[in-house]
């Protein structure tokens, strides 16, 4: 018996990086996976490899942002699985590094709108289901820039500190619910996001440089994320609610 049998989840941002190692841990511990990614080819070829590993999944093309999309694919996957357990809202995009005084209102809001209302939106639109059977395991993907300074873009560590105070005040607003809501922090992983800082280590011959800051001297890879979503949207976190749960290297205690 896998660690999610039985369960029903939605694992957005699911064509790439860490929503695509998540959505594959997730099917192969025996959940029916909705894979949703604004990216139609990405998704699609992450169904098409947990079809392969034995899994069960649909794939869905859908911006997070887009509330109308939002409202769809959850109900898309109450109407193929016949409900929803865990939804883990991962989608993200980093926006680069710009200086503050080079950024824009629309920089801001893009941002904003993927990161932080894109979360919100899903959450908003999951949560009765999971209100209304008695349980649910809700995840966020955050980030280390979203703990402390200096780890990202301004509005990319301004949205993921948002999503932290998203997972601890909605855990608290479902006081009694049996829904639990937190998310994971991770540090340097290496996915599409990252690509440039990777293609650039290399190119300068640094690659073994990069994620020296943390503790273990080493970036990390999305199974390694995964394997946090995992725990999380299992029963083994039953008693874990509201929490932000860095997955970094120790990046974030140092
Ligand atoms: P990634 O670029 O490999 O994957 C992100 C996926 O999200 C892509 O497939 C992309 O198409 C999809 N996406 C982007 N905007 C979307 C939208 N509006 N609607 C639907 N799908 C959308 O990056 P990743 O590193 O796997 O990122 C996953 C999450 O992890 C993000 O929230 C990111 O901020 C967070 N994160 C990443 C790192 C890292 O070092 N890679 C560190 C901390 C946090």
């Amino acid at each position: 018996m896998g660690r999610l049998s039985g369960k029903r989840a939605i694992v957005t941002g699911a064509g790439s990086g860490i929503g695509r190692a998540s959505a594959r841990l997730f099917a192969h511990e025996g959940a029916q996976v909705v894979a949703v990614d604004r990216a139609e080819d990405a998704v699609d070829e992450t169904a098409a490899l947990i079809r392969k590993e034995g899994g069960t999944v649909s794939s869905v093309a859908a911006d997070v942002s887009d509330e109308t999309a939002v409202k769809a694919f959850v109900e898309h996957c109450i109407a193929e699985y016949g409900g929803l357990d865990v939804l883990y809202a991962n989608a993200g995009i980093s926006g680069g590094l710009v200086p503050l005084q080079e950024q824009t209102v629309g920089y801001w809001q893009e941002i904003l709108a993927i990161n932080l209302i894109g979360p919100f939106l899903a959450i908003k639109y999951a949560s009765p289901h999971m209100i209304r059977q008695g349980h649910g395991s809700i995840i966020c993907t955050a980030s280390v820039a979203g703990l402390r300074a200096n780890a990202g873009g301004t509005p990319y560590s301004a949205s993921k500190a948002g999503v932290v105070s998203l997972v601890q005040t909605t855990a608290n607003e479902f006081y009694g619910t049996g829904v639990r809501v937190n998310a994971i922090c991770p540090g340097l992983i290496e996915t599409g996001m990252t690509k440039p800082i990777f293609d650039g280590a290399r190119a300068r011959g640094s690659e073994d440089r990069i994620g020296q800051l943390n503790p273990l001297k080493r970036y990390g890879l999305p199974p390694e994320i995964a394997q946090a979503a995992l725990f999380l949207a299992s029963d083994d976190a039953s008693y874990v609610n509201g929490q932000a749960i860095a997955v970094d290297g120790g990046l974030s205690s140092t």
